[in-house]
């Protein structure tokens, strides 16, 4: 027998429905690229997305086209956003950080027909247009601009593009699996995949999203996605920003500490979040003007492990909560958050904020297990000290590549994140590191992630990454590449002692050498192939001198 309940298709236009009808002049602002502010609300940009979406169907688009977009976070993109899922083509994010042949590779493989990029990203557009002959339609998120039309021959301007059409639009009804988004991995090792989502799988991860135990989004809200909207859709944000009804607080380009300060006191910013590189930048800046952030009571640390000192930092200095969460481009990418449970409450903080450091457990919607390194399909306890690779399942996980026939699951149908972890009994994760960036020294594995925390726990270093260097006797040993803190005198003896009392003889590093830049990928994390390559011999090299 059969539910006698109503069926409606998940669809990320009834998101901003729902916002235009009941949150209709909840704010939006928006940092706009020439440094401008633009404040808007939801019913405005419900109006605007239907604008574009009449222009992207006066364009010739049919369904399940292509429409890329590289731009900062902004109200334009944010209408665009809607206009391009909501009308049933794929809105193509793309990272503006990725180098040029890499855009080329992905606006190819994507074969999109528009992109709608931001002024920023002129000299890349002017770069890349020759190599993607696909593509038929370049729209600037701006008004009218003399430097664009003349740098591209037949640009389109949003503005007047949307200035021409009709507020009127039926958003289509169509399957909720249709797909609604794609977004590329970094590609750090080999060429970028795209994983593609779907307009039910965006809802649900949504739903799960805003929950209490995990980013605890309400109507009351006011939300900083300093997450770009290319990183895996700001991990969410624009969305669950719509259903819940908050406002949201746009950052466009400036990323920098003192940007993102001004922009939280100014707008009362409750919640934000991002990389921990774009925190330690706010943590400084902060401190340069003597800023409390008295409104942040939440920020969001994830795409790299929150490291124990910032956390604390937060907490201690600025009474803002760390939500930690993993996750990745290819599960959506909500894959675990870190609230406590009530179990926890009569803990000190200081034993709290031990718990808060893990990557947190998997809400509602998705699953994880740890399996046997070597074997990959046999599961391990969850113990909190078995380590294994962390596969997943659910929802909002990926099934297949775009483009590509292959599963991308195993025979049992889980993914294989690519992260070694540990899984306690109430499903928290522990994540030791990238498989890749394991150190294996003489058969016994160190954690590079371990390593690290230790490192920017040090008050006189800003920030470390920690390598395997090549090893005649134990194959690889432990090796720091570090960048002091301002004005800091440290030396290298100083900072291996300092990790003396804190892990076990064998796995402290045999070397720090001192940096002034770590290259980050484009989403802020430490490139640390790159540093493998530049550094991963010196330990041989020493041995020769
Ligand atoms: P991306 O798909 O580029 O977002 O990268 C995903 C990868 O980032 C994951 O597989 C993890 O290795 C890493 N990552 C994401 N969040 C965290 C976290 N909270 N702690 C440690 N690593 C993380």
């Amino acid at each position: 027998m059969q539910g006698r309940m109503m069926f409606q298709s998940l669809l990320i236009s009834s998101l901003l429905k729902h916002a235009a009808r009941y949150h209709s002049d909840t704010e939006i602002i928006s940092k706009n690229t020439d440094g401008t502010i633009t404040k808007t609300d939801w019913t405005h940009i419900s109006e605007n997305s239907k604008r574009f979406a009449n222009a992207l169907n006066a364009l010739g688009m049919q369904q399940g086209d292509r429409v890329a977009t590289i731009a900062w976070n902004n109200h334009r993109h944010l209408e665009s956003w809607y206009a391009i899922s909501g009308s049933g083509l794929v809105c193509h994010t793309i990272n503006p950080r990725l180098f040029p042949e890499q855009l080329v590779f992905i606006i190819n493989d994507a074969n999109d027909r528009v992109i709608l990029f931001d002024k920023t990203f002129l000299p890349l557009i002017k770069a890349v247009k020759p190599h993607v002959p696909n593509v038929e339609h370049f729209i600037c998120l701006s008004a009218f601009d003399q430097d664009v039309a003349d740098a591209i021959p037949d640009v389109k301007f949003y503005d007047v593009v949307i200035a021409e059409q009709s507020a009127e639009y039926e958003w289509p009804e169509f399957d909720e699996n249709t797909a609604s988004s794609l977004c590329y991995t970094s590609g750090t090792t080999g060429n970028p995949k795209g994983a593609l989502y779907s307009h039910r799988s965006t809802v649900l991860q949504s739903y799960a999203g805003a929950m209490p135990d995990s980013l605890n989004l309400s109507a009351r809200d006011i939300m900083l996605p300093v997450v770009p909207m290319f990183h895996v859709n700001a991990w969410g944000t624009p969305y669950i920003a719509a259903m819940v009804g908050c406002t949201l607080v746009l950052p466009g380009p400036g990323l920098d500490g003192a940007s993102l300060t001004a922009l939280i006191d100014e707008y009362k910013v409750t919640i934000a979040l991002g990389v921990p590189t774009i925190w330690q930048g706010l943590l400084l800046a902060a401190k340069a003007v003597n800023s409390s952030l008295p409104t942040l009571k939440r920020n969001v640390i994830g795409g790299s492990a929150c490291p124990p000192a910032m956390m604390k930092t937060f907490r201690d200095v600025y009474d803002c909560e760390t939500i930690h969460a993993w996750g990745m481009t290819e599960t959506s990418p909500l894959g675990s958050l870190n609230q406590l449970k009530s179990k926890h409450n009569a803990l000190s903080d200081d034993e709290k904020l031990q718990i808060r450091l893990s990557q947190g457990r998997p809400p509602f919607g998705v699953e994880v297990r740890i399996t046997e390194q070597e074997k990959g399909m046999v599961e391990q306890p969850n113990d909190g000290n078995t380590s294994g690779n962390l596969q997943i399942r659910g929802h909002w996980i990926i099934n297949a590549y775009y483009g590509k026939n292959e599963s991308a699951l195993t025979e049992d149908g889980w993914f294989d994140t690519g992260d070694i972890a540990t899984i306690d009994a109430d499903g928290f994760i522990n994540l030791q590191d990238r498989a890749k960036d394991l150190i294996k020294s003489g058969g016994e594995w160190i954690s590079s992630v371990e390593l690290e925390n230790i490192a920017m726990g040090h008050p006189k270093i800003a920030m470390a990454a920690a390598i395997a260097a090549i090893h005649r006797k134990w194959d690889e040993r432990p090796i720091i590449i570090a960048i002091k803190a301002q004005d800091s005198d440290i030396t290298e003896a100083e900072l291996l002692d300092y990790f003396s009392d804190k892990i076990a003889k064998w796995q402290i590093p045999d070397r720090v050498i001192f940096v002034d830049s770590i290259p980050l990928t484009g989403t802020g994390k430490m490139l640390k192939k790159d540093l493998r390559e530049q550094f991963g011999s010196v330990l041989l090299e020493s041995e020769t001198n």
